[in-house]
């Protein structure tokens, strides 16, 4: 059958595919590293400069400019590598990977080929139903970042329709660390939701590590997707795609799926795939063709002749294996362990993002449940609808900190604050308003400690209220909650409900 006759977009469904194939995934990550410099020179990294004003003539790639190795980086990367369960090399050389791309000054890219700093790994990743799959870590290895092209005059900012290109060499020399997987076997139709949870399992760990910012947002994380799908019941691995720079955990997952469904056509038509990048379009949730993949071959990698080659002794590794962080998912564990959350509470914390406000919080005082309620309530709300940002930015903007929740549960079991009372306190801290206290004091919020006028407007909600009341009597318990609301009104919302409640039965039933 001719190629002609084989639509290589169409797409058949996820079921369909599964029942006929078993997917083989390999997700390469590219991280960059937070060091102030740049890999091979003293350029600054500061992301969203002006275009060109981080450049020297080594990250231009002028003619007789020397790189030198950035140590800081090689520390980061063997950090990666040891908490990857990597083996560490003892002598490793960077190698030139030869290409022409207008964002790439010196025409070739410096990187590790077949000498890696890490290699042989593995990183354990927990899935949603509980269990765990062992990604296999084939390599980390260092490398450069290139520039970036800007293409103007079209819809899309991509090249097709553009007028005319701008390059920016900030980014260009900036330390890469990439890491490749082995080949991710046995998935099934948990493909995309490993590829998902590696992902994230990576980026805390790399946040852990305290090496990258890791903003998928702004592509100091990215990650390339290469899948391929066997007939069930083969062994030999099929022709791959590999979809390029896929910058979020939700599309990581929607690429992979989408490519099994694309491959699935293909076969299904009796086409074979094209090995080839792909581009992942964030809106429309479609791979599009890019170039034909080049073997390593093409790159002509040969040794780079002007570095020298990188051998960290043992002691120098064992010391960096002491500055490992605890593992970030055995924290969790321990922490949800201190804290008394249930599962879905710890879900609840780890998905908003709170864990490490949390923390905060409760070290300065707060209890977990004060810290958790406080921190994921009214504070996501308007974080999400008015800053679309998470709360620890929200709140860091605003100089809401860890103490102002302390205050507050501070104000409350000092027998200050009721709970309604403290949720308008905290709106007027997050307004703006000032501390707590500060709040509660502007907002005249403090609860009658004075017994007298409680009891006074018990015995004017009970007389005014004789039908509820007799219920109450009768034994009807829960009716004494119309009561305590009307006693509540009576005193501005500013008494002790459960006190009301008392007093209210032991009128009542006594
Ligand atoms: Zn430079």
């Amino acid at each position: 059958m001719g190629l002609a006759q084989v639509d290589t977009e169409a797409t058949i469904s996820y079921d369909e595919v599964l029942a006929a194939f078993d997917p083989v995934m390999g997700l390469e990550v590219h991280v960059e590293l937070g060091t102030l410099t740049k890999m091979f020179c003293g350029c600054a990294t500061e992301f969203g400069a002006e275009p060109n004003t981080q450049v020297c003539p080594v990250c231009l790639g002028l003619p007789g400019a020397l790189p030198v190795v950035n140590e800081k980086a090689v520390e980061s990367a063997i950090r990666i590598g040891l908490a990857l369960n990597c083996e560490i090399a003892q002598w490793c050389r960077f190698a030139r990977k030869n290409y022409f791309y207008p964002d790439m000054p010196k025409n070739f890219q410096t990187s590790q080929y077949d000498e890696p700093i890490a290699f042989e790994g593995y990183l354990d990743v927990d899935l949603d139903d509980g269990s765990t799959y062992r990604v296999e870590i084939e390599r980390a290895h260092m490398e450069e970042d290139t520039g970036k092209s800007l293409h103007v005059g079209g819809s899309t900012g991509r090249i097709h329709g553009a007028t005319h290109s701008l390059v920016d060499y900030n980014r260009a020399g900036i330390p890469l660390i990439e890491i490749v997987t082995k080949p991710l076997r046995g998935a099934g139709e948990r493909a995309g939701e490993i590829a998902r949870a590696y992902v994230a399992t990576l980026r805390d760990l790399l946040k852990a590590l305290d090496v990258s910012d890791v903003k998928m947002e702004q592509g100091s994380m990215r990650c390339d997707v290469n899948l391929s799908l066997m007939p069930k019941g083969e062994t030999t691995l099929g022709t791959r795609t590999e979809t390029k720079n896929v910058n979020s955990l939700r599309s990581v997952e929607r690429a992979v799926r989408y490519e099994m469904c694309r491959h699935g056509a293909i076969l299904q038509q009796g086409g074979s795939i094209l090995q080839e990048t792909r581009h992942w379009h964030e809106d429309t949730g479609v791979t599009t063709s890019g170039r034909v993949k080049s073997d390593a071959d093409d790159y002509r990698y040969f040794p780079e002749p002007d570095l020298v080659p990188v051998a960290p002794s043992r002691e120098s590794v064992d010391a960096l294996r002491g500055t490992l962080p605890e593992p970030p998912a055995e924290r969790r564990k321990r922490l949800q362990s201190d804290w008394g959350f249930s599962d879905l509470e710890m879900r609840d914390v780890l998905n908003a993002g709170l864990i490490d406000l949390i923390g905060s919080t409760v070290e300065a005082g707060a209890t977990p449940a004060g810290a958790r309620k406080w921190w994921s309530g009214e504070i996501a709300r308007r974080a999400n609808t008015e800053a679309g940002a998470d709360v620890a930015s929200y709140a860091l903007e605003r100089g809401i900190t860890p103490a102002h929740v302390v205050e507050l549960e501070g104000l409350v079991t000092a027998g200050r604050l009721n709970d309604s009372m403290a949720r308008q306190v905290w709106e007027g801290v997050l307004d703006g308003e000032g501390t707590p206290t500060a709040v509660a004091d502007a907002r005249g919020l403090e609860l009658v400690q004075d017994d007298g006028a409680l009891e006074a407007a018990v015995d004017t909600v009970i007389a005014a209220n004789p039908d509820v009341a007799q219920k109450v009597r009768d034994g009807k318990v829960q009716a004494a909650g119309a009561l305590i609301g009307q006693v509540m009104k009576e005193m501005k919302g500013q008494a002790d409900a459960g006190k009301a409640r008392e007093m209210i039965l032991a009128k009542l039933t006594s």
